[in-house]
């Protein structure tokens, strides 16, 4: 069963906790501490596999966690960090946040995208010595993994979708022209998973066509069985636009011609205007007459490139993919799409509080929280995006005012870091 769409819940792992422990040896009094720190909590790692095709094995298991760090140890041991939970998804696959809708990550690339972050492990308290605090009896407790709930959705990667009514020859054309094998019938909706197909134009030069099931008046509002794969043209650089002329089922050609648009343009505006040619297809059934009305309307009414092709005879099937394949060198790549930016969380300007002095600063603004478990300090945007909170709650201001400077050590929520200006 083709399926492609799908949620699921994740969890991160957490981070181990700090231990407390004392150094202790024989003959040596009041030894120090020594407690290490515990490990990181694995991420949840998203990664394509070209051997997946479908979200299919998402029905089944639903529920996905990464291990947690372990704890800290004595003799200064630290934990060890857990590693990363990898999930593979088929090329195409758009991870969302249930919640919102917001997109995390399209994995369409080769790299991996982690989609839940594991908790940073606490520290022990052999951190926390000082030379006025000797003999610290805390630690710190390892940081939560990040826990939600994505839909996952697929939006297949091809160049060229082929469009059209059932049973108008898609599926035969898609099985002439490459090595696909998709079914083929007599009756409506043989199609029911989109097949993909590499169609080699010559030495060296081939495009991905899709074969989508057969549209239907009305798809865009869900009748049938067209609207759930519209989804799949999202992304195609060109749609092939195959209308049976020969009226042997009894439809005029041009009515459903404006029908297949009309669904087009309900469902996404945008692919209303995607580069399109049309073809006729079982123009072996078709009159002299029927092709050239029909063409004279595609050219000059719609004013769009015109083919006559039959997948059965094999009549126009290289010209066909030759003008499709010159038209796409001549098109932008398949598109991948921009992960959206997690919206900020509600700035609190009067819940924090700012204590320190002498080059060390402590800032408590239990707000904070979520933000610090998701700032990657080995990521730039990341930071930029927590530097911006603390602008915008007033916390920089409030540390200005406090007289911090350039090098000083500030610690929001147990987290150290230089200011810099
Ligand atoms: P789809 O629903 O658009 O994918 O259509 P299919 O490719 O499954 O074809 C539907 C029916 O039309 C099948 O019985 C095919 O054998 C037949 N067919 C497809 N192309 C041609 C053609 O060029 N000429 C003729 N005579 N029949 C065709
Ligand atoms: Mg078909």
């Amino acid at each position: 069963m083709f399926v492609d769409l799908a949620r699921i819940s994740l969890k991160a792992g957490d981070g181990g906790n700090g231990a407390v422990s004392f150094h202790r040896e024989k003959y040596v009094a009041a030894g120090g501490p020594d407690g290490g720190d515990g490990g990181k909590g694995g991420d949840v790692v998203f990664v394509a596999d070209n051997h997946l095709s479908t979200l299919a094995d998402f029905r089944y298991k639903r529920k996905y966690a990464a291990q947690n760090g372990a704890n800290g140890g004595t003799k200064r041991c630290t934990g060890r960090n857990a590693g990363d939970l990898v999930i593979k998804v088929p090329r195409g696959t758009l991870v969302k946040e249930l919640k919102t809708g917001r997109l995390i990550a399209d994995i369409s690339g080769d790299g991996p995208a982690v989609i839940a972050r594991g908790g940073r492990g606490g520290w022990g308290n052999a951190r926390f010595a000082s030379p006025t605090r000797q003999i610290p009896r805390f630690a710190k407790p390892g940081k939560p993994g990040d826990k939600l709930e994505v839909q996952l959705e697929l939006k297949l990667l091809a160049d060229v979708g082929l469009l059209g009514f059932p049973n108008v020859g898609k599926s035969s054309l898609l099985a002439r022209v490459s090595e696909a094998k998709p079914e083929i019938a007599n009756y409506h909706f043989t199609t029911l998973t989109p097949v993909l197909g590499v169609v080699r134009v010559e030495e060296g030069s081939s495009f991905v066509m899709a074969d989508i099931p057969g549209l239907i008046e009305g798809a865009s509002e869900g009748v049938g069985l067209g609207h759930a794969f519209l989804r799949h043209v999202d992304r195609c650089r060109l749609l092939v636009h195959i209308v049976d002329v020969s009226g042997i089922e009894g439809r005029d050609p041009r009515e459903d011609f404006d029908i297949i648009n009309a669904e087009l343009k309900a469902y996404n505006p945008e692919l209303a205007g995607r580069p399109m040619v049309v073809a006729a297809g079982k123009s072996d059934l078709a009159t002299k007459e029927q092709l050239d009305s029909f063409k004279a309307f595609i050219e000059d009414t719609a004013g769009l490139p015109f083919f006559v092709i039959s997948p059965a005879t094999g009549q126009g099937l290289k010209e066909l993919a030759a003008a499709v394949w010159s038209m796409l060198r001549e098109l932008p790549p398949i598109a991948e799409y921009e992960p959206e930016p997690a919206a900020m969380p509600a700035v609190d300007p009067q819940g924090y509080t700012v204590r320190g002095g002498d080059g060390f600063y402590e800032v408590d603004a239990p707000w904070l929280n979520p933000v610090m478990n998701s700032v990657n300090p080995n990521d730039y945007e990341s930071l930029q995006y927590f530097q911006r909170v603390l602008i915008q709650s007033g916390i920089i201001a409030r540390l200005e005012e406090m007289g911090v400077e350039e090098g000083d050590t500030v610690s929001i929520l147990g987290f150290e870091f230089d200011y810099v200006k």
